[in-house]
């Protein structure tokens, strides 16, 4: 079997626009690979052109050694958009693997160990409060409101979930200073929102604060300790230095997630080598299957869990369930509920999510594949849509 064609396909998400690998073979086998960048996309894209000479012509069957010379391509610049790119390839070079063997990837990646995985719902009120035009939902106008999301959030059946520092209003807002520098104010209105959703969802509702890279490390501390007073999933901050996490770790009783944007093992060791974070959380795709097992098979040799980031589309989805069926050390998987209308529209299979638990698909291959005429109705314009945040 030969690859003939490799190509970038794009389509409109409402924040920037889904990307993917398809690769095309001499048998007819079709593979596809989701590698998503909501900032860079037009890179990423690219990334999968440069890398096309290097691929074209060759054996899909022979990942490992197609990965090697995709790294050596892009040596002086790994990481980053170009590790993306690389990973959209290899997660279509899997899907064909597996097709061509009849068995789903997670044969592929040393064989399922679970059924199912614990899911949370992400963005919980962000993107509502970003973007309220997209959605048919209600304003997010007081913490009232957030009490009624953490209601609507057990009533669809989800056991946890993920929001970042959305402050009520008309509009709402996602606050994002571009200091770094966190005011008691501010604190407080952390203190409000994760008190707003505990009230709606149960004291016992497992919830997560995202504050991204948006803090430096003093101010995220002063978070930290004013979220104590709540049993939290975790609260999740983003460095490129694990130093940085491991201070903020070790100033609090909070669990501390991190390192969705470290996307190579020879960077994320650092991280893991510091026992830097209690939940390790890595993007399929972004670092691809293969960096990310390596990950966290050094992360399950530290008694540390992963949770895999993804807030892509449901292709994404199914990679993360792969991923996650071949690992003991999975702590839950992140999804977005509330996305573009027509992401459904957009795959063959829908993910299963029952009682909060995604089911592992047993389809060969990822289980699902792109819809290419539905993904035509939805063209990308190249438009970033501006969020709405806030820095009062
Ligand atoms: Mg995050």
């Amino acid at each position: 079997m030969k690859i003939v064609k490799v190509e970038p396909i794009q389509c409109d998400a409402f924040w920037g626009s889904y990307t993917f690998a398809k690769i095309e073979t001499d048998s007819g086998l079709v593979g596809y690979g989701e590698c998503t960048d909501w900032r860079m996309p037009r890179a990423v894209a690219a990334g999968i052109c440069d890398l096309t000479t290097l691929i074209n012509g060759q054996d899909p069957m022979r990942i490992d050694s197609l990965l090697t010379d995709m790294a050596r391509l892009s040596e002086t610049a790994p990481g980053g958009v170009i590790q993306r790119s690389i990973s959209g390839i290899e997660s279509a070079l899997l899907d064909i693997k597996g097709k061509a063997l009849g068995v789903p990837v997670y044969e592929l990646l040393g064989g399922k160990v679970r059924d199912r995985v614990r899911v949370y719902w992400s963005h919980c009120g962000t993107y509502r409060a970003e973007y309220p035009s997209a959605f048919d939902t209600n304003p997010i106008r007081s913490y009232s409101d957030i009490e009624d999301l953490g209601k609507e959030v057990v009533a669809r059946g989800y056991t946890a979930l993920k929001t970042n520092l959305v402050i009520p209003g008309d509009p709402a807002s996602v606050y994002s200073p571009s200091d770094g520098i966190v005011s008691a104010s501010i604190i407080d209105k952390a203190v409000n929102l994760i008190g707003a959703f505990k009230e709606g969802a149960g004291q016992d509702f497992d919830v997560a604060l995202d504050i991204n890279f948006h803090y430096n490390t003093e101010s995220a501390i002063r978070i930290a300790r004013a979220l104590e007073q709540f049993d939290m999933l975790w609260l999740e901050v983003d460095s490129f230095e694990p130093e940085v996490i491991r201070e903020i770790k070790d100033s609090t009783t909070l669990a501390i997630c991190s390192a969705e944007s470290v996307t190579t093992y020879r960077e994320y060791r650092r991280f893991l080598d510091l026992r830097a974070m209690d939940v390790a959380m890595i993007d399929l795709c972004w670092a691809g299957v293969s960096q990310g097992m390596r990950i966290a098979h050094q992360a399950a040799s530290q008694e540390i869990p992963v949770a895999p980031h993804n807030l892509w589309s449901h292709l994404a989805t199914f990679q993360a369930a792969h991923f996650c069926a071949a690992l003991n050390n999975v702590q839950i998987m992140e999804t977005d509920v509330d996305a573009a209308p027509w992401r459904d529209e957009l795959v063959t299979e829908l993910p299963e999510i029952v009682d909060g638990d995604l089911i592992v698909p047993d389809r060969p291959g990822w289980g699902t594949n792109l819809c290419e005429n539905a993904i035509k109705q939805y063209p990308w314009t190249g438009a970033i849509p501006a969020e709405i945040s806030s820095e009062s």
